[in-house]
């Protein structure tokens, strides 16, 4: 017996802090290995998909182990970068390997409970099998997909897992990795002619069916679509195109397929399209960015991360295209990292038109099968189909990269960049430049409106610093007007949300067939209603926010928890029936403008208009090819799109991102009113922005006007400097949780007591957040602000110490508390 191989050390996709050791039975010690995935038993109900990350043979000290059930890859599907990654991910933002694990893989990768198992069929069996196993094994026999959830209500048992245990044990059933894998490979049907038929054969055929018209319209169809008599290879045509293009039924395809004229074969389908693409070959770089690329080249000799500092259209985007050339070249994988999904649409056809197969996209909106598909294709790194360039949102840096040269991370301000909820509470900027670390490959970050933080790092040397400052061909940075709400207000010259200035400056791009973009942050059709009498306003009741008026299923939204109720016709609080909505959303935007200029066409992109997938490329390609005049959306029209027609700009209300209770508020104003004034005027001529404010006077305004981020920069680090936030400090949020509000601020004093023992005035709070109650759960913060200096690991220590403290407290134990590292 190889005694070295006695038991696995297996991550579980549960919020842990630990790894469970069990044992591998004799049977599977040539199968389990580091990496693979193993199906096991927990508790005393479930079973679980984990993945084995260490092998050794010391066991436990206090607790027997269980048996490995199954092992279900035959190569391991984690590779080390991986794992090295995924220790760094879970360390540095105090989270368990277990929700890295969660987060890492697809779900179609994760099995949990729902592990389905089969009979084996040539299964003959000497011993005795009990009652039960007889019957699990009867019901195998005539059902399909049946899990231990479908035998214990078959059985009448509260948990079949012991004796499909010793089922599995005994050879009798299996837990076969293709009937488990949600996963499954797509095939598709094609019609061909059944032979390589001459003209005049096919001419034969078309006369021959004169008395079969049916027959007869569907060869021509066939004939037609695939482009017989135009091109020298037929096209595909599917069976289903082809049925949908004459409305005829299958038989009537059936019987030309019995006379050998057409015939039916099938095509395994990678869900991602691999068909070769034309491609087209770099595109020369301009002066300005021939200086850029070069810095950037000899700033990675010296520094793994460069901030590449680039004016909106300056042309960034095409100095990636150069930069994953050269990796290409020398057989290293890129990772180009967006922060929206709706960016990838534009960028892809780009790198798509350069790199053709070579890359691909991942991200959420994709099915579980089809993000199975991308990662198993980044894991056979070597093979010829394989993937070397992908473009993905921030779950991307969890791909089983092996090789990898570069990492670009455009737009790298955004704080979508950032996970929030669940754990772990990653920000992918800069988990990337611990990734890249991993690979000794470089980081590249690309803005125009960098974070404070990175601008920072840039300036003291940490990261290189390239700055291009010139719009590609010269285009003018666009010119910026400033409309007085309060002012116009005044005057009563308001139109709905719209100022004269507005009204005024659409009216004239319409005329000119030239098309807008509005700019509002805040989905939904009014934020609130309110009773005209006294002023009450029908809250969430499970959060502590109000209720926002969607009028297209005339609904009142929980943004939070996604409650939803009818809107009440009359005040719950007086009685009144005059209910007012308060404020704009995009939804009231749009209707508005339907009224103002009933024959533009008007569209709108936010979370809800893009929940269905393809909903985003819909969108943006109708735009992009003037089949919309104005697109009203929130900060989604804001980032790096890239549209050649849109003259003018409107943001509708300034004021609301400048008064957010936050200490980035201003920085995040800047760069939402910088991004999203960039969407004006490309290609052709100069385009306008139109802000409208209460506030003109606001120094982030003038910053904006200005287009001047150095000095937007230099306040707000000497402000940071002065109130104690980052990048002079290190902060973690420290959030507990609970249903019961007295319980949770009992915890919450407790505990910052302790903690100030220890950091003394570094601990701030306890204190509510803006929104203290969410999905009924009460919330109270605390907040650590350190010194850059000193050892964050060790903080973190203390924290989860004293945390652990208080959940060891009999009347705390159920508090629930998390930490959020850098928070955003
Ligand atoms: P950024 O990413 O900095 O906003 P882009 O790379 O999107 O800028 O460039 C803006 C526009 O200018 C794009 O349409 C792009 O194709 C074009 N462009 C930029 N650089 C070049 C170049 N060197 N040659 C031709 N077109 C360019
Ligand atoms: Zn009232
Ligand atoms: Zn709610």
């Amino acid at each position: 017996m190889n005694k070295t191989t006695e038991f696995a050390d297996i991550i579980l996709p549960l919020p842990l802090a630990q790894l469970f050791t069990y044992s591998i039975p004799e049977e599977l010690k040539a199968d389990v290995a580091i990496g693979k995935r193993v199906v096991v038993p927990f508790g005393s109900k479930k079973f679980y998909t984990g993945i084995v990350k260490h092998i050794h043979n010391i066991p436990p000290k206090d607790y027997s182990t269980k048996d490995i059930l199954t092992c279900l890859d035959e190569y391991p599907i984690i590779n080390s970068f991986q794992f090295n990654f995924w220790d760094w991910i879970a360390q540095y933002y105090q989270s368990t390997l277990g929700d890295v694990f969660k987060a890492a893989l697809p779900a179609g990768l994760k099995l949990e409970s729902q592990t389905k198992i089969s009979a084996n069929e040539e299964f003959r069996t000497k011993e005795v099998l009990s009652k039960t196993e007889e019957q699990i094994l009867n019901v195998l026999k005539h059902s399909k997909d049946v899990n231990i959830a479908t035998l214990n209500q078959a059985t009448g048992l509260k948990n079949t897992l012991p004796q499909v245990k010793s089922l599995l044990e005994k050879g009798a059933v299996s837990i076969e990795e293709q009937i488990i894998n949600p996963y499954k490979e797509k095939k598709k049907e094609f019609v061909r002619l059944a032979s390589d038929y001459s003209e005049s054969e096919i001419g034969d055929f078309i006369t021959s069916l004169k008395r079969a018209k049916k027959q007869q319209e569907t060869l021509l169809s066939y004939l037609n679509l695939s482009k017989h008599y135009f091109e020298e290879i037929a096209l595909k045509v599917s069976v289903f195109e082809l049925l949908k293009s004459t409305d005829i039924s299958r038989t009537i395809l059936k019987s030309l397929v019995e006379k050998n004229i057409l015939e039916i074969y099938q095509e395994k389908l990678d869900r991602i399209d691999l068909s070769e693409t034309e491609t087209s070959g770099l595109k020369a770089l301009n002066e300005y960015q021939e200086t850029a690329i070069s810095k950037i080249r000899s700033d990675f000799k010296e520094k793994n991360c460069v901030l590449l500092h680039g004016v909106t259209s300056s042309g960034k985007t095409e100095i990636y295209i150069h930069l994953i050339q050269e990796q290409l070249e020398v057989g290293k994988q890129v990772l180009y990292l967006l922060p929206e999904i709706a960016l990838t649409t534009q960028i892809i056809n780009r790198l798509r038109s350069v790199f053709g197969n070579k890359v691909g996209v991942y991200h959420s909106k994709f099915n579980d099968a089809e993000r199975v598909e991308i990662y198993n294709n980044i894991h056979q790194n070597n093979t010829a189909n394989a993937y070397q360039v992908i473009l993905g949102v921030r779950s991307s840096v969890f791909l089983p990269f092996q090789n990898l040269g570069l990492i670009i991370v455009d737009e790298e301000h955004e704080n979508t960049y950032k996970q929030y909820d669940p754990a772990p509470r990653y920000h992918a900027r800069d988990a990337s430049i611990y990734l890249a670390h991993l690979h000794q490959a470089k980081t590249l970050l690309g803005t125009a409106t960098p974070a404070i933080e990175t601008y920072y790092n840039a300036k003291t040397g940490k990261y290189g610093l390239v700055e291009l400052l010139q719009r590609h061909q010269n285009l003018e940075m666009p010119e910026i007007i400033i409309a007085d709400i309060k002012e116009a207000k005044r005057k009563k010259q308001m139109k709905s949300m719209f100022s004269p200035e507005l009204m005024q400056m659409m009216e004239t791009c319409l005329e000119n067939k030239e098309q807008i973009i509005l700019f509002q942050n805040r989905r939904g059709y009014s934020p609130y209603l309110e009773c005209k009498s006294c002023g009450w306003v029908p809250h969430c009741p499970n959060c502590a926010v109000s209720l926002t008026y969607h009028r297209y299923n005339n609904q009142l939204v929980c943004h939070y928890c996604a409650h939803s109720v009818h809107p009440p016709s009359t005040c719950e609080h007086c009685g009144s029936n005059e209910m007012e909505d308060k404020g704009f959303g995009t939804e009231k935007i749009e209707e508005e403008l339907i009224g103002f200029f009933p024959n533009a066409r008007i569209a709108r992109m936010d979370l809800d208009t893009t929940r269905k997938k393809m909903a985003y490329e819909k969108l943006i390609y109708k735009f992009e090819n003037h089949e919309l005049d104005i697109l009203v959306g929130t900060q989604m029209v804001s980032k790096g799109l890239d549209f050649d027609n849109v003259s003018l700009v409107g943001i509708l209300n300034a004021d609301s991102m400048l008064n957010y209770p936050d200490y980035r508020a201003y920085e995040r104003s800047y760069q939402m009113m910088a991004q999203v004034s960039g969407r004006a005027g490309r290609k052709k001529k100069r385009g306008k922005v139109l802000i409208q404010t209460y506030t003109p006077e606001h120094p982030i305004i003038k910053n904006v006007i200005e287009n001047d981020y150095i000095s937007m920069y230099s306040n707000q680090l000497a402000e940071r400097k002065e109130y104690i936030y980052p990048p002079y400090y290190r902060l973690i949020n420290i959030t507990l949780k609970h249903k019961n509000q007295n319980l949770v601020n009992k915890a919450a004093v407790v505990l910052t007591k302790s903690l100030r023992k220890i950091f003394g005035i570094r601990i701030l709070g306890p204190q509510a957040p803006v929104i203290n109650r969410i999905q009924n759960f009460h919330i109270v913060t605390i907040l650590l602000k350190i010194e850059k200096k000193s050892s964050p690991s060790k903080a973190k220590w203390i924290l989860n110490q004293q945390a652990n403290y208080l959940k060891e407290m009999e009347a705390f134990k159920s508090i629930q508390i998390n930490f959020d590292v850098d928070p955003m």
